[in-house]
């Protein structure tokens, strides 16, 4: 079920075959959607241009334009989800559907129920707000695009290592990142370089942090583990 406080998803089903679209119209309805129906993809683009759809079901055998036609032109306006139903045994049609992007197909004959399934599904894939939102570790500021990091409105002067031992680090607030995975990350396959160097580094990435704030020491040791950033 969806959230009562949310806006029911609008579903825009294009389908020439009136004994399908009735099936298909009726189990989204069933399951709460908000569900329009065009014959033609001429009628489907004139209705999208009107009203907002959050997801569209193409017929890819449509008498005047084609499901994969009318979903480029859908698309040049916004983005919008597509799910393709294609005729049995054609493989081609599933392969060029994918190829232009398509979400997801069903193959006639589908059950209703299979295809209200795949709906939710990618629907609920472009839902934005992921259930655990990221944590920020309190005090940085992490530029991504500059390489550059200011914690506690300091700007740090970080060499290359510490730099990217500190923004691995960044990434997973209060994940263990183990010495073998910041090696990997920050040095790659460089030969030179071994366990200590990661210790070394981080010490001074330590000092460095320290002459910011010298009691917050927000880079925690986890023995034998590796090492973590603090989420306060
Ligand atoms: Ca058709």
């Amino acid at each position: 079920r969806w959230p009562s406080t949310l806006r029911m998803p609008r579903i825009l089903l294009v389908e020439d075959e009136t004994a399908i679209a009735d099936i298909v119209l009726h189990a989204l309805r069933a399951e709460g959607f908000q569900a329009e129906h065009c014959l033609t993809g001429g009628d489907a683009l004139r209705l999208a241009r009107q009203e907002a759809f959050d997801l569209a079901v193409l017929d890819v055998g449509l008498p005047d334009i084609g499901g994969f036609a009318l979903c480029r032109e859908l698309r040049r306006e916004r983005d919008l989800p597509v799910i393709f139903l294609t005729a049995q045994n054609a493989e081609a049609e599933r392969l060029l559907g994918l190829e232009i992007g398509a979400d997801d197909y069903v193959t006639k004959p589908f059950s209703p129920r299979e295809l209200v399934a795949r709906v939710r599904v990618v629907l609920r894939r472009l839902q934005p707000a992921s259930p655990m939102p990221a944590v920020d570790a309190p005090g940085f500021l992490h530029d991504e695009p500059g390489k550059r990091i200011r914690y506690r409105g300091h700007a740090l002067d970080l060499t290359r290592y510490e730099y990217g031992l500190l923004a691995a680090l960044l990434q997973r607030p209060g994940a263990v990142l183990s010495r073998a995975q910041l090696m990997d990350r920050v040095w790659g396959n460089a030969l030179d370089s071994g366990d200590r160097t990661v210790d070394t580094h981080i010490k001074t990435l330590r000092a460095k942090l320290r002459d910011v704030a010298p009691d917050a020491d927000p880079i925690r040791t986890h023995r034998g583990l590796g090492y973590s950033l603090d989420v306060g």
